[in-house]
This record gives C-alpha cells, structure tokens and sequence, in this order.
C-alpha cells in the first residue's frame, strides 16, 4: 500500500525513519535478543532510554541546568489538566479561554480553587486569541494554551507574567523557537508532534512546587515522580521509546531553529493557497493562524464531494475538521513533509480549474 501523506491531527505522522527503527526495537531492541516490549523498565536498556529522553527534551527546549525537571508520565494533557491545579492552586489561578482544551483546564481546577478567566475568544467560535488582558498579581500561576489544536490558532507571543506561567504545548511543541524559560511548568501529550499516544511530556521548574496546603496523592505528585525519575511505577515504555527516537530526530535535523524554518514553509504554502484560492476560506483571524494546524472551509458547500474525491485520490488522508469548527483542518506536525503539503495545494488549485 502506499504511503499517504497523513494530515491527521493527533495522535499523526511521525518521522518514517523512527517507524523503521521502533519497529526493529521490537523485535531485538539493542542486540539483547529481547523485544522492547519484554524487558523490564528497570533494566539499563531501559533506563538509559528515559534518561536520554528527558534530556534531549531540556536541552532541545534550552532549559539544560536551569532548574528544570523533565517527566515523561501516563493519562494524557488531559490529566495534567488537573494535576497542575492538584500542585500549583492554593486559592486562586489566572486562566486564558482560547478553545476546548483550556475549556477542559478550567474546568478541572475549579475543584481546587477559584478560577480567574482573565479572556476569553468564545463569542468567536475561538477564531482568534485574545490579547489586552491583564494578569493579576495575587493568583498562584496563570495558564495558556500555545497552541489550540481544534481552531487552528496559536499564540505568537506571550504576557509577561509576575506569576509562574503555565502553559498547555501540546501540540506544538518543538515546532518553533520561545525563550522556554519564561515558562514554569510546560506539558504537552506526545501524540501531536513528538511521539505515539501514551505518555505526556512534563517540564517543570522544582522551585515552583511544595508551595500548597493539600495532601497530594503520589501518582499525583509532580515531586513524587521527580524524585523516582519518571518511574514511581512503571512508565509507558514504547512511547517513551518512540519518543526518544524522534527527538533525536529532530536533534539530527538540526533542533528546532531548523524544523520551524520547515514548519513555516509549510505554513505559508497552504495560507497563501487558502487566501488566493477563491473557493476556500480560512477559519482563523490571519494574525493568530497556527503553523501547525490550518483551518478553512469550502465557500460553497456543493463541492464538498468533488473535493473530498479528489483528496482520496490523491492520497490525503486525516484533513476532515473538528466537529466543532466543521470544514477541513490540514495539521502539519513536524514530521510532515513540505511535499505532502504541495500535494495538498495542487489538490486546491486543481478544484478551481475544475468548478
Ligand atoms: C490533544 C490535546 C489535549 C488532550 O490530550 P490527551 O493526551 O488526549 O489528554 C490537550 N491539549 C491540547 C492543546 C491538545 O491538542
């Protein structure tokens, strides 16, 4: 069967070359004559693989020798939701709503404390993101979504905080350069740009925690999972793993100073092709378009089958849109190739040579 160019949104395309080499792990990881699968994850093989995980992580982001632990733990963003509240809210959080996931954080900290929307872009369908607000002084920390997955918007820049600063980069991070350290605790679900489903990647700076009353439940406990090396109990093995493969992907490539160079290329191919193309419209306001996931639609919805058609033909796969913003959503991870994008344009245009 052949390849297809994969635009899905998550869990999505990884580097080909880590496939290959994962898949080979599973069948004799290091010349052990054991699958990666079958070993414990107390062994050297596997220790050394969470430490060169974690560290290609800190160093990829800049964060080496400043302060900051990296942890590869279970349940997804979704449970970091929670546990950032569990470790870091004691009366009151600062949230920015730009769309479902930080919907979804705030909800879960307001079984914590009181939850502070300092803005919102809900009275747009979350097309835009927010800006003009201000941050109080008197909250435990204030969280942001870097990048909104579903609406196809990313924050280009970020407040200056007095507080520690939170931030939801699940789906982009490792895409593009940031001062990282201006960030305290950064978490991110592998399976956007960095690995399969399974694990979630945590960047914490320690001097953050042990600042709330409550007792925290161990598996709960950022210090907890510090102190036992990501491996309190037994950590998701192959995802850690395959994860580890590409960031030393990316580290090969040249770091991301390399891969947002790519990244914003790609971007640019498929924005240009939806503001020239008189068929299709964008979803997001121009300024706050995300590099990893663009949105649009169709003008007229009568050709919807046509195009459809022609994206099966040509081997796209994965660009339907989220339920909530309906449409197409074309998310071009790392991994992806500017070629795939161009195969996804040259689709575009054959549309309006046809209609
Ligand atoms: C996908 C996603 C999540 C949810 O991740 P899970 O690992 O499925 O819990 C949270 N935040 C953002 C920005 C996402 O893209």
């Amino acid at each position: 069967m052949k390849k297809k160019h994969n635009f899905s949104a998550g869990p999505c395309i990884l580097p080909q070359e880590v496939f290959q080499e994962s898949s080979q792990a599973i069948l004799d990881f290091n010349n052990s004559g054991l699958s990666i699968l079958e070993i414990s994850h107390r062994s050297k093989d596997f220790v050394d693989v969470m430490e060169e995980a974690r560290n290609l992580a800190l160093e990829l982001l800049g964060l080496e020798g400043k302060g900051y632990k990296a942890l590869f733990l279970q349940g997804g963003a979704s449970t970091q939701f929670l546990m950032t509240a569990y470790n870091l809210l004691q009366n009151k959080a600062a949230y920015l709503n730009t769309g479902t996931w930080s919907s979804k954080a705030i909800k879960e900290a307001k079984l914590f404390g009181e939850v502070l929307e300092v803005a919102s872009s809900k009275d747009q369908n979350f097309n835009y993101i927010p800006k003009g607000y201000t941050v109080p002084k008197d909250v435990d920390y204030f969280h942001c979504t870097s990048n909104n997955t579903i609406f196809g918007t990313q924050m280009k820049s970020f407040p200056d905080v007095d507080v520690p600063l939170v931030c939801d980069m699940s789906s982009d991070i490792f895409s593009r350069q940031l001062d990282f350290s201006k960030f305290d605790l950064i978490y991110a679900g592998a399976q956007k740009n960095m690995g399969p489903a399974g694990t979630t990647l945590i960047i914490v700076k320690e001097d953050i925690l042990g600042k709330v009353n409550r007792e925290i439940p161990s598996m709960m406990d950022y210090t907890v999972h510090i102190g036992k090396s990501s491996m309190f109990n037994t950590p998701a093995v192959f995802p850690v793993y395959v994860s580890m493969l590409t960031l030393r992907w990316l580290k090969n490539l040249g770091g991301i100073d390399k891969i947002q160079e790519q990244n914003e290329k790609k971007a640019k191919l498929i924005y240009s092709e939806i503001d020239i193309n008189p068929l299709f419209k964008g979803f997001a306001e121009k300024e706050d378009r995300s590099t990893m996931n663009a949105t649009f639609s169709l003008v007229n919805g009568d050709l919807t089958e046509t195009f459809n058609a022609m994206l099966a033909e040509a081997g796209i796969n994965g660009l339907n849109g989220h339920r909530s913003v309906g449409g197409y959503r074309a998310s071009m991870y790392n991994a992806m190739a500017k070629d795939s994008v161009s195969t996804l344009v040259e689709v575009m245009s054959d549309l309006e040579r046809k209609a």
